[in-house]
């Protein structure tokens, strides 16, 4: 099964910048912070390089 990425809302800041990059994978939430809605919505290397290398808090993680 293909790893999932979950942010730690704790430390999102609601910057949008993963929302921006790739937005048929993650969305912000009623609290303005972002969430995954969609794991298949990027591949994995997508993910990595343009979301999870990318956010400033470092706050998405691989669900393994
Ligand atoms: S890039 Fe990181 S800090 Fe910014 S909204 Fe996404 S998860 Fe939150």
């Amino acid at each position: 099964m293909a790893r999932v990425p979950w942010v730690d809302k704790d430390e999102c800041s609601g910057c949008n910048l993963c929302v921006a990059n790739l937005p048929d994978v993650f969305r912000l939430d009623d609290d303005g912070l972002a969430e995954c809605f969609n794991p298949e919505g990027a591949s994995e290397e997508e993910i990595q390089e343009s979301a999870i290398d990318e956010c400033p808090t470092e706050c998405i993680h691989w669900q393994e």
